[in-house]
């Protein structure tokens, strides 16, 4: 069937035009759009996350659909009221993601700060990727007792510090890292692999067998569980392959929710007024491929040791295998969570700003945000609404941004591409 562009009336030469829901002959708008359209995407995988976990909000599900539906019926293309939708977007995701952190950790308890054992250990396993602590929930019922041992992939890292999924003893660590290494990790894991949100590689033929998606996952080719009650397709499964090798990797902190570092700010205040503290880097974001990462690694090693590190989501493998030492006691690196908790660190900026009566803007504190997918820009959408100025993005700019729409964002609220890490270093400790 033909599709036709509701602004030029003649058949859409190419699907971005209906897709976009605006005409490809105003490219900052159709870029505004799209900014909202994979804004609502990260926002719409918050509330499905909480929604499992039986939290809802009917002012975040009204705001997805008026959204929606005005990429559909809005052909005014005011610049103004995309950027006041998208800022209204912002505070919905800030909304959901404390909605998110509600459900969490009245489910699964306070997160504590972790210490996770990486590697296998001899026995069958099970290996959860994704995001999805629900999905883990109820493997590690269902293999309680069995003699299988389940780990943790990628942004399930922070699963091992809530209390109500660390009770499990077979929730033995975490095995892996970022979601661009899977190839090589999964084939090298040996045992059955449950995938449970995005960002999940076409599987080669090596390990595709041993592949299983559930909830809102599909990978094609691939077996699926439709029903998380039972599991018992992959649990015969890792059976089946049996014994696991003993590895052991390093291990890694997780679980500096908000509250738990609230609970040292008294210690945090002194050090900071002792001179012992003298900045706070949030350095994190979602993980990639691409060259030019490495960026993040090299600022986390060059961070000065009169810094406190804060990170979250998976970019953090490039640098959380580390030994960051302490401040009086105070951990030097903060493992904030998943993606999915950037509410936390949120929380810890505005509180840190509260406890010297500043604004968050004019706290030592710098923000080096990897981008990638679509919960990477709902957060960017929040800390735009929020007003948080000078965040660093990179390691590229996202392709649906127009020159003229990053003109906006540099001009408005300062946010600068990433460069050359020991310059960028310099400018944010100038702060
Ligand atoms: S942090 Fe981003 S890239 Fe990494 S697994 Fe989560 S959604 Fe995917």
């Amino acid at each position: 069937m033909a599709m036709y562009c509701n602004q030029c009336e003649q058949t859409a030469k190419n699907i971005a035009c209906t897709v976009r829901g605006v005409c490809g002959k105003d490219e900052d708008a159709s870029s505004l759009m799209d900014f909202l359209v994979f804004g609502l995407k990260g926002i719409a995988a918050y509330a499905y996350h909480a929604r499992l976990l039986g939290k809802t909000d009917p002012e975040v599900n009204a705001f997805i659909e008026e959204a929606l539906f005005k990429t559909l019926t809005n052909v005014d293309f005011s610049h103004e009221d995309l950027w006041d939708t998208l800022m209204r977007a912002g505070m919905i995701n800030l909304k959901t993601m404390q909605m998110l952190d509600a459900a969490n950790t009245e489910h699964y308890g306070l997160p504590a700060p972790t210490k996770v054992r990486t590697g296998t250990i001899k026995g069958p396993g099970i290996l959860v990727t994704g995001h999805d602590l629900l999905d883990l929930e109820e493997l590690l019922k269902q293999t309680e007792g069995t003699g299988i041992n389940i780990y943790t992939h990628g942004e399930m890292l922070p699963a091992n510090a809530y209390p109500e999924l660390k009770k499990y003893k077979h929730l033995i660590g975490n095995y892996g890292s970022a979601w661009q290494k899977q190839k090589k990790e999964f084939d090298e894991f040996g045992g059955p692999i449950l995938v449970t949100t995005n960002c999940v590689l076409i599987p080669p033929a090596s390990y595709k067998d041993r592949l299983y998606t559930t909830s809102v996952a599909r990978v094609p080719g691939v077996k699926h569980i439709e029903d998380r009650k039972d599991f018992s397709q992959i649990i015969e499964h890792a059976k089946q392959i049996g014994d696991l090798p003993e590895r052991q990797g390093p291990d890694m902190w997780t679980g500096a929710h908000h509250k738990a570092v609230l609970s040292l700010a008294p210690q945090i205040i002194e050090a900071v007024k002792a001179g012992k503290i003298n900045h706070f880097f949030l350095v994190g974001g979602c993980d990639g491929a691409a060259p030019g990462r490495d960026y993040f690694t090299q600022i986390a090693e060059k961070i000065p040791k009169d810094a406190i590190i804060m990170t979250l989501a998976c970019g953090k493998y490039r640098f959380n295998d580390k030994d960051y030492g302490d401040i009086d006691g105070i951990p030097r690196f903060l493992d904030i969570g998943q993606c999915n908790d950037a509410y936390s660190a949120i929380v810890l900026a505005v509180e840190l700003a509260k406890a010297f009566d500043v604004e968050v803007n004019e706290l030592p504190l710098s923000i080096v945000l990897s981008w990638f997918e679509q919960k990477a820009l709902a957060i960017a959408l929040t800390l735009l609404a929020l007003g948080i100025k000078d965040v660093y993005i990179g390691p590229t700019l996202p392709a649906f941004v127009t020159p003229n729409n990053w003109k906006y964002i540099q001009d408005n609220f300062g946010w600068k591409p990433t460069g050359d890490p020991d310059e960028d270093l310099k400018e944010m400790l100038g702060k």
